[in-house]
């Protein structure tokens, strides 16, 4: 089966008034069909920088970026992007705001949309259906956000740190919810994270990057024993801890090495 997401020796610079700084460096990578990924490493080693190019918001400067076989071009509603920040409409409804990628999309339907209510209530904002966004804590309006992508149910889903501005209780319940919602419909999933343990808890694979530019360090296969757990308990297995402190290890010299 062709990769999800295939990238052939991509760099990509960015542009500025006096110079071109370059993000990322011959980078290649490859994705399969239901694989969940997970994107780790210093700040400014190159990650978002991916997770634009493989949603269609950036054109590398070079290389080859495929999706399925096909050439990348601009956005595509397969794509689900979960931006770092949430950005939810404020004069809309916490519903209406969960079901904007359908109304985009035109596929707001009544099971789409009782699809998405349940969704909501599964992530713990049953009740704030008819609240407004400045009435949610931080962590509701990223719950919500993570709602509005999940609900166009994409083949192919990016999250950018989407967990981070949570509490750590709500933190670990959604990572189990959105891994087990994932692992059931089989979406494939590419997901940046600073959380080592989520990481390894959620992925089956973890990518390390380093930084300039940014490059592949190395990939950590997850065992199948971790992978099959759901990421709460995954925690407490035997070689978990062990792998965690491989992982950091290896990301504090890929940290250091650029000082
Ligand atoms: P990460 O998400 O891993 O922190 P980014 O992909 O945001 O890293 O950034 C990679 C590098 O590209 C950094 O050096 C960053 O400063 C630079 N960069 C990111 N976005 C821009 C931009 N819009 N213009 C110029 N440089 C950028
Ligand atoms: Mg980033």
């Amino acid at each position: 089966m062709l990769p999800v997401v295939e990238f052939k020796e991509v760099t990509h610079a960015y542009l500025g008034d006096r110079e071109a700084s370059l993000a990322i460096e011959d980078l290649n990578l490859s994705v399969g069909q239901g694989e969940f990924v997970s994107l780790v490493g210093p700040s400014g080693c190159g990650k978002t920088t991916i997770l634009s190019i493989i949603a269609g918001l950036l054109q590398a400067s070079r290389g080859e970026v495929l999706l399925s076989g096909r050439k990348a071009a601009g956005p595509s509603p397969e794509v689900g992007y979960m931006l770092q920040q949430d950005y939810l409409f404020p004069w809309r409804t916490i519903e209406d705001n969960a079901l904007l990628g359908l109304e985009l999309t035109g596929r707001l339907t009544g099971s789409s949309r009782a699809k998405s209510l349940q969704l909501l209530a599964d992530m713990g904002l049953e009740g704030k259906e008819q609240a407004y966004p400045a009435q949610l804590s931080g962590g509701m309006r990223q719950r919500v956000a993570l709602v509005r992508t999940l609900a166009t149910d994409p083949s192919l889903l990016l999250l950018d740190e989407p967990f981070s501005a949570l509490d750590y209780q709500i933190k670990l319940q959604l990572e189990d919810l959105v891994s087990e919602t994932l692992m059931r419909r089989g979406t494939t999933a590419i997901l940046v994270t600073h959380d080592l343990s989520e990481a390894i808890a959620v992925s089956s694979r973890v990518i390390l990057l380093q930084p300039n530019p940014g490059r592949i360090r190395r990939i950590f296969e997850i065992p199948e024993a971790i992978r099959r757990t759901p990421p709460l308990y995954a925690r407490d297995l035997p070689g978990f801890a062990e792998l965690f402190h491989e992982v950091w290890k290896e990301m504090e010299l890929a940290g250091r090495e650029e000082m």
